[in-house]
């Protein structure tokens, strides 16, 4: 047998295994990986019927039929992503991080709401929350959201899948989660020459009447009419706090997020809370300098 992926908590292991079983469909041997787990089975993090301490690795039975890639620990809690995309979790409910609602400590739980036909290809776990990336590119999480740790604006706990907005568009590669953080590897756009000598949005070409413009959230050069609006929050800014030039694609993006920001932050009662346009015209602006046109 071969163990193909293992990940620990502070009192637990999990492993994959794989084993050589007979496809009933097809009749010929094809390897599975199933899971084995040992060590402290407090709240049920083992995924087995009692909650006992293990001090073999043991197979979970009751998820025997699956076919398992990959395995991540938390504090009391166990994840697992099979190869159809299903994510499995086991362990304590305390902060939603079994990601079902219903979901009580002791049982092993298939993560459905927001992930229901998505395919999710990485799982990464935190002490008490659980952070997903999907075949789309996109980032799901729930569970303990002390810290804001969760990337939602807040530091509710949440006990259910929930899409990471904040990312929007990126090209998010890789997650991973540390005890109380949470990160994303994104990858850059790539320039091709042609992008810098015309406008990546309408092609017109530049010249000494149109001039270039960089986008302070996507990077490509744009003429100065597709590129007319400033947001705070690009993703390429020095100072995130303070509006920059993007285009009108990233600023339709980034005013989503303000605006969904802003709701949150009015369902959360904050009081006196004010409505801040954070985004205009760059006509709006006397301060506009045209050395900050160039990245
Ligand atoms: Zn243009
Ligand atoms: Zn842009």
């Amino acid at each position: 047998m071969k163990v193909v992926s293992v990940s620990c908590g502070p009192w637990h292991t999990v492993a994959i295994v794989e084993t050589s079983t007979i496809d009933r469909k097809y009749h010929n041997a094809k390897s599975c990986g199933k899971l084995f787990t040992w060590g402290d089975g407090d709240k049920g993090r083992l995924g087995h019927v009692d909650s006992k301490r293990k001090l073999v690795p043991t197979c979970v039975s009751e998820l025997i039929d699956q076919d398992f890639v990959k395995v991540s620990c938390g504090w009391t809690l166990t994840v697992a992503l099979s190869n159809r995309g299903t994510v499995y979790t086991m362990g304590s409910s305390i902060h939603g991080q079994l990601g079902c609602p219903r979901a009580k400590d002791k049982s092993i739980n298939t993560v459905l709401g927001n992930l229901t036909r998505q395919f999710v290809k990485e799982i990464a776990c935190g002490s008490h929350h659980v952070a997903v990336l999907t075949s789309f590119g996109n980032v799901y999480i729930w569970g303990k959201g002390a810290n804001r740790l969760l990337g939602l604006g807040d530091v509710r706990d949440r006990n259910s899948p929930v899409l990471v907005e904040s990312l929007g568009d990126r090209l998010v590669k890789t997650i991973a989660c540390g005890l109380s953080l949470t990160a994303v590897i994104c990858l850059h756009k790539d320039i091709s020459l042609t992008d810098q000598n015309a406008c990546s949005s309408c092609k017109s070409a530049f010249g000494f009447t149109r001039k270039k413009h960089n986008c302070y959230n996507c990077g490509p050069l744009f003429c100065n009419a597709c590129s007319s609006k400033k947001a705070v929050n690009a993703f390429l800014a020095p100072n995130k706090g303070k509006l920059s030039r993007v285009c009108d694609s990233c600023f339709n993006h980034l005013w989503r997020i303000t605006e969904f920001s802003n709701k949150v932050k009015m369902e959360n009662r904050t009081p006196r809370m004010q409505l801040v346009t954070n985004a205009r015209r760059v006509s709006d602006e006397r301060t506009e300098t045209e050395s900050e046109d160039q990245i």
